[in-house]
């Protein structure tokens, strides 16, 4: 036993060293006096077991996984010491973040929401693309499970050297829960990701939450669900920048077509989240892959209208603006 924390195996990215409580590795090293060597040495080409703020830099910086999931572990831990350490590692990486293409997805649990981000996640990184997937998931602060914890969800993906995936962070609450994962975006902007999907379920108010994360929002719909509207929230609709009706395959396609109709025109009398923007609302299934491409094409859209006249930095901007409000009323 070495107190290393194992190297992950796949992209999957569970906690580190710096788990909250401590683990093994560290109470073995808090035990020692200052500046003696712990007895084993790391094994060569693994990262010693605590690490500073700048190996954290510098790992997150050179795209090093492993060192961006413990630098997520750290940010994510309730230890007042973790909590320092994360933010100073956080001051250092924030000039380096904000490249990144950010979107939400949501839907109710079973839409589809895995399934679509795998196929979608695996034809960026088919592209030279790296891709992070990161969950926000208020069933998890009473479940204590996680949208991603499920390691057989998104097998493939997990599976692509230039994918990452996180689970939710556990928390009391979803601003806690939120909190984490908005500073765990930006580690990964840090770290080069070229785009980051953020996912949610459609309950509590974690909809409203990753909208106010991402530059562009999409809603997954159920065909054939009774009441097409049923189970997707007022206001929700409004929010989203697209609709996919997913499942759109087999015995399902005749209802899934339907729901899109229903779907297009409820949209006609909704006014647009991104002024100028028309929402499409769009067939996808990701067992034949059909919308999946065309979904794709119109993200690319979407940033070719709006990254040039600056509107998607003006949603940055007033994104930071009121959560720098919310931090402020929750303290
Ligand atoms: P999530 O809970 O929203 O993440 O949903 P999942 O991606 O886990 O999918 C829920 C169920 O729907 C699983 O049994 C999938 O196999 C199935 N499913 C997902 N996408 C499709 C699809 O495009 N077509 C069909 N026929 N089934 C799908």
């Amino acid at each position: 036993m070495t107190g290393l924390p194992p190297a992950p195996e796949c992209s999957c990215a569970g906690a580190g060293a710096e788990s909250d409580p401590p683990g093994p590795a560290q109470s073995f090293l808090s035990v020692l006096p200052a500046g003696a060597a712990p007895s084993v040495a790391p094994a060569p080409g693994r990262p010693p077991a605590r690490l500073s703020v700048n190996d954290y830099v510098n790992g997150v910086r050179g795209g090093d996984r492993g060192i961006l999931a413990r630098a997520i572990t750290l940010i994510e831990s309730s230890s007042p010491e973790h909590q320092v350490r994360a933010q100073k590692v956080l001051q250092k990486l924030l000039p380096f973040t904000g490249r990144s293409r950010r979107l939400g997805i949501t839907g109710v649990p079973g839409v589809g929401k895995s399934m679509l981000i795998e196929a979608l996640g695996c034809a960026l990184c088919g592209q030279g693309l790296r891709v992070a997937v990161l969950a926000v998931d208020p069933t998890s602060t009473r479940s204590g499970g996680s949208i991603l914890g499920d390691k057989t969800r998104m097998e493939q993906l997990c599976r692509q050297p230039n994918a990452f995936i996180r689970p939710s962070p556990s928390g009391r609450t979803l601003g806690g829960v939120a909190r984490k994962t908005r500073e765990t975006m930006l580690l990964c902007e840090a770290a080069g990701f070229d785009v980051l999907i953020i996912e949610t379920v459609g309950v509590g108010q974690s909809e409203v939450t990753v909208r106010s994360m991402v530059d562009f929002f999409l809603l997954l719909i159920l065909p054939g669900a009774g009441d097409e509207l049923q189970g997707i929230k007022k206001g929700i609709v409004e929010q989203a920048d697209a609709l996919l009706i997913t499942k759109a395959d087999g015995e399902n396609r005749l209802r899934a077509e339907q729901a899109r109709q229903e779907y297009a025109m409820a949209l006609h009398y909704l006014p647009a989240n991104t002024p100028g923007w028309t929402t499409p609302v769009s067939l996808s299934s990701a067992v034949t892959g059909e919308g999946i491409p065309e979904f794709w094409q119109t993200v690319l859209r979407f940033y070719g209208e709006f990254e040039p006249n600056g509107r998607i930095a003006a949603r940055r901007s007033e994104q930071a603006i009121q959560w720098l409000h919310d931090r402020c009323a929750r303290r």
